[in-house]
């Protein structure tokens, strides 16, 4: 099969044909693509090819800063999260890039006794699971973050192997490792048709010509629903925006804080690398679709949040922004498995924003997927088939409702 030779595979369009032939087609070129096709050719997986619409890293994965946590109620989250964490820290040697992990931690402001109830209870999980994670009180909280106000707040959850890195980086060094690795990396190059037959892949075809198949990867995040019904494939993912924006350089600069969140509103902050801070919050009043527009409407429920727990920050200034979409699933938990009814359609969509943070697990999970080998943890629950219930609405058994979302 054809290799690419590029060491940053995806810096402009071409028209070359692709390869008449591939192992395994990969689709989509953001961090999960990225780290599951870095992780197949690693393995020795011959004629690995991952196809990109755009250039890497155009998706959700565009996004500058990225958190990384293991603090989720849900076991299975907790897992991918703290096996995820081991691999950001260790990226710069495997597979060999600069990221900006920045261990600061996590910090999740708890309002009243209901929220911190919650906490406890994911606290028990998490420690028992091997993460480090801590109810603390206010006044510590503060010392951590020193916007907190410790009178707005009952309690917090801090867990200090949490941080933020760089996306754009990260899917950058797992794609060049790949290429090393032989993998072949098309950008500019939209997957248009899946043929199968008989419940069996036969290719995929793009503007530039078809690639004879066995296994197909749906890694198309937001778009994953209408991948994944090119093939007859039933992918219950809806784009929904979300929005960050950025300070710019503050005076004074901010001193390093965790990544900071009020459970209630959603309303984040954190350093931005570059002397001001991030900000971000999960609108509820976002209506689904695919529209990616930066507009300045939700910082107004953030600026009321914010005061409520940081009111240093409710004045901040907030200039340029970024807009992405969290591919969401009906549980917020992602969908990793293979399809019952097209052979080897492999999927791991769905992450609901935090797919950026469970990107390395993924990538070993799909890769033993792949492989046949036991995988560290049975991903079965997170099968998409757990929707198969009535009229497309959740299915009542396998539903996995994860309480420590933004
Ligand atoms: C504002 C915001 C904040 C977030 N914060 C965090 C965070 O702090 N921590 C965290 O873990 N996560 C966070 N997320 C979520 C995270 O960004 C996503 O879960 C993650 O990037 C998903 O990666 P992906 O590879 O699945 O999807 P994407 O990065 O969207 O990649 C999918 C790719 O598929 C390509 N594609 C689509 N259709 C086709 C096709 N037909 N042919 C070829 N290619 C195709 C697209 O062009 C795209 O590049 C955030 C998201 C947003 C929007």
């Amino acid at each position: 099969m054809e290799r690419s030779t590029a060491t940053d595979p995806g810096t402009g369009p071409g028209t070359a044909p692709v390869p008449g032939r591939a192992d395994a087609v990969v689709i989509g070129g953001g961090i999960i693509g990225a780290s599951i096709a870095f992780h197949l050719a690693e393995a020795g997986v011959p004629g690995v090819l991952l196809l990109e619409r755009e250039r890497p890293a155009a998706g959700s994965s565009g996004k500058p800063i990225g958190g990384v946590r293991a603090q989720f109620s849900d076991p299975l989250n907790i897992r991918i999260g703290r096996r995820s964490l081991e691999a950001w820290r260790a990226f710069a040697a495997r597979p060999g890039a600069d990221i900006g992990f920045d261990g600061v931690g996590y910090l999740f402001l708890l309002g009243d006794a209901t929220e911190l109830a919650l906490f406890e209870e994911g606290v028990a999980t998490q420690n028992a699971l091997g993460v480090p994670s801590r109810i603390i009180r206010p006044a510590e909280a503060a010392a951590l973050c020193p916007y907190v106000d410790p009178d707005r707040i009952a309690a917090a959850a801090y867990c200090p192997t949490d941080g933020h890195a760089l996306p754009v980086a990260a899917v950058r060094g797992y794609l060049r490792a790949a290429v090393r690795h032989g993998a072949t990396v098309r950008t500019h190059c939209p997957v248009t048709a899946i043929d199968t037959s008989g419940g069996t892949l036969g290719a995929v075809r793009t503007p530039y010509g078809a690639v004879r198949t066995g296994t197909v990867i749906c890694c198309a995040g937001a778009w994953s629903q209408q991948v994944g019904a090119m093939a007859g494939v039933r992918l219950p993912v809806t784009p929904l925006r979300r929005q960050i924006a950025l300070t710019g350089p503050l005076d004074p600069p901010p001193p390093r804080i965790p990544f900071t969140l009020d459970f209630a509103s959603t309303a984040y902050f954190h350093n931005d690398g570059a002397g001001g801070l991030l900000l971000g919050l999960s609108d509820p009043r976002q209506e689904p679709g695919f529209g990616r527009d930066f507009d300045r409407e939700w910082l107004e429920p953030f600026r009321a949040a914010v005061a409520r727990r940081a009111p240093a920050l409710a004045t901040v200034p907030a200039g340029h922004g970024w807009a992405g979409l969290y591919e969401t699933t009906p549980d917020n938990n992602a969908l990793i498995g293979e399809s019952p009814d097209v052979r080897r359609f492999l999927y791991a969509t769905g992450f609901s924003g935090h797919g950026f943070l469970q990107a390395p697990a993924v990538g070993e999970l799909v890769r033993d997927l792949y492989l046949g080998r036991e995988p560290f943890l049975d991903i079965g629950p997170l099968a998409a088939s757990r929707f198969d219930g009535p009229a497309g609405e959740p299915g009542s058994a396998g539903v996995r409702p994860e309480a420590h979302i933004i």
